[in-house]
């Protein structure tokens, strides 16, 4: 079996300001130095070019929240991933549950934005999860397979070499609900032997977090699971002390 790295990744959807960012960042910079964890940090895309400036020379690296599926042109409040390029980002997640529920994105959607990152060198950090009454219908593993297959389909199996998989129970995101660490394992071990199916190699190789409701109490033993590979954190990445614990939590 492959060593995976775990990987704690930020997600600061809308929120904080200049103000608030660079103290933050600061923090979050100081704080990591020395940690074996791979951390990536993607902020407001108009905060973009100020993480950029300040992470060089940093280990964190860089990602952004979304992405356009096309090139470039006439789609006004869109950002390219050449854009996303131009200020080194590494990371681009994709098809998160509040896309696909308040803005629409849909499978196919979704899938050709993980397609143009790649294209771009960049790295998806493609997401996939179950609304609470899926779960409560005993649906998540029908749910979760139409969302990987929907990319599989598109992108091909060996795309995921190059991927990140978040597993994002929507009943746990932002409601300080958590998957318990056996709940959620059941939901990786699924997504990798999902993957399995088309190919081995690539199943064993693709880093799988999970996302909902991490926080600095409960990381360590999520991390320990077999095959939670890290996290993507949301709110306790607002906070620096929290999130640092998150990545000095190790398996
Ligand atoms: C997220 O939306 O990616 C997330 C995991 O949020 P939270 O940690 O706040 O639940």
């Amino acid at each position: 079996m492959t060593e995976r790295q775990i990987l704690v990744a930020a997600n600061w959807k809308m929120n904080g300001t200049l103000e608030t960012i660079r103290p933050l960042m600061k923090s979050i910079i100081e704080g990591v130095q020395g940690v074996t964890t791979e951390v990536a940090i993607c902020p407001p895309s108009v905060f973009i070019a100020e993480l950029a400036a300040n992470l060089d020379g940093s280990e964190i690296k860089l990602g952004a929240q979304n992405v356009s599926q096309l090139e470039k042109g006439a789609y006004t409040g869109e950002i390219s991933v050449s854009m996303l390029k131009d200020f080194a980002c590494q990371y681009v997640i994709v098809g998160h549950s509040e896309r696909r529920a308040l803005y629409a994105e849909k499978d196919l959607l979704v899938a050709e934005k993980f397609i143009a990152v790649q294209a771009s060198g960049m790295v998806p950090i493609l997401c996939v999860g179950e609304l609470l009454e899926e779960r409560e219908a005993n649906d998540t593993e029908t749910v979760i397979a139409r969302q990987l297959d929907a990319v599989i389909e598109l992108a091909g199996i060996e795309a995921f070499k190059n991927a990140v998989v978040a597993y994002e129970p929507v009943w746990a995101i932002g409601t300080g609900k958590t998957a318990t660490p056996e709940q959620a394992q059941e939901v990786h071990e699924f997504i990798r032997l999902r993957l399995a199916r088309h190919d081995n190699q690539t199943a064993d190789i693709v880093r799988i977090l999970y996302g909902g409701s991490v926080n600095a109490g409960n990381a360590e033993q999520l991390f320990k699971m077999a095959d939670i590979d890290g996290g993507l954190i949301g709110g306790a990445s607002l906070v620096a002390e929290d999130f640092l614990t998150i990545c000095k939590a190790m398996r």
